[in-house]
């Protein structure tokens, strides 16, 4: 990496309570020379809140290659560039990615600040316990492209995490319901660190009503988290095999080592249960 480049900073800003900008953030968004913005008009008052006087350049989606030449330019005269995104953090369903990746691949160094995702804030507050979830972000806005994404993902154990717009939220809470079903837990966590935040847990089936129910509740920006598919539980499928051997007659021993190689379900406890089913 040439000596004098300066480094891109990415830099997470506020969902909406500005009290989340980190120490860090406001220390590096007041020290670079830079900020490229996703929309410079919605980020000057608040790099003025800041007390920052860097200088704004755009960088939306209509212009990143362009701005990813330009902050390469900068940084090359020296001049450290903090991105940063209307909300939350550059790159997650925002601009960023192309810029990040035309910076790394100068050999020029990339430093990411955590901070705010509404992703990440949702999920804190689920109370799901899937042990590993999808991020999704934004589903296709057309019902047939967006029914078709939501069968993609449809079986996967994960919890799912979808980013949507307040005008799509019901239909896309119908197709939900039509393709992972009624009996999954949906958590709508709706204008995170807003003074009208709401988070809410209900069977996907009754989404659709409650959203209906008051109007409000249809307003402002929405994080929707389904839980995973369920999971075909191994013991039960290892307690039908068990019992098929037993069927053959195969010793209880027998039957239990199989039903558990196959399985991958405890042997002791295979053999318990026939031993039970014996008795
Ligand atoms: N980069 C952002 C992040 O890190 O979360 C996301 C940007 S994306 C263009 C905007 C979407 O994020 C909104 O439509 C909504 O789904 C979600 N979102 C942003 N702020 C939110 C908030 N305060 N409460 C709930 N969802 C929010």
């Amino acid at each position: 990496m040439p000596e004098k480049f300066a480094p891109l900073y990415v830099v997470p800003t506020p969902l909406g309570n500005l009290a989340d900008i980190s120490e860090r953030a406001r220390a590096v968004l007041r020290e670079v020379v830079w900020v490229a913005a996703e929309d410079t008009r919605h980020s000057a008052p608040f790099l003025t809140y800041l007390g920052s006087r860097a200088r704004l350049m755009a960088a939306h989606e209509h212009n990143e290659r362009a701005a990813a030449e330009q902050v390469l330019a900068r940084l090359a005269a020296g001049e450290a560039v903090a991105l940063i995104s209307d909300a939350g953090t550059p790159g997650i369903s925002d601009p960023g990615a192309r810029i990040v990746a035309h910076v790394r691949a100068a050999g020029v160094k990339v430093i990411p600040l955590p901070g705010p995702c509404a992703a990440a804030t949702a999920l804190s507050a689920s109370g799901l316990e899937d042990a590993h979830w999808l991020f999704y972000g934004f589903l296709p806005a057309k019902p047939g492209q967006r029914q078709k994404a939501l069968m993609e993902v449809a079986t996967l154990p994960h919890a799912l995490v979808f980013y949507e717009a307040p005008h799509r939220v019901l239909e896309s809470v119908g197709d939900m319901v039509a393709t992972l079903g009624a009996e999954r837990t949906l958590v709508i966590a709706r204008e995170l660190t807003k003074q009208f935040e709401s988070i809410h847990s209900l069977p996907l089936g009754a989404a659709a009503e409650w959203l209906a129910a008051d109007p409000m509740r249809q307003k402002g920006e929405f994080v929707l988290i389904v839980s995973g598919a369920p999971v075909a539980s191994d013991t039960h499928a290892a307690e039908r095999i068990l019992k098929l051997l037993l069927a053959e007659n195969l010793p209880v021993k027998q039957a239990a080592k199989l039903a558990a190689a196959i399985t991958g379900v405890a042997k002791n406890a295979l053999y318990a249960r026939a031993l039970e089913w014996r008795r």
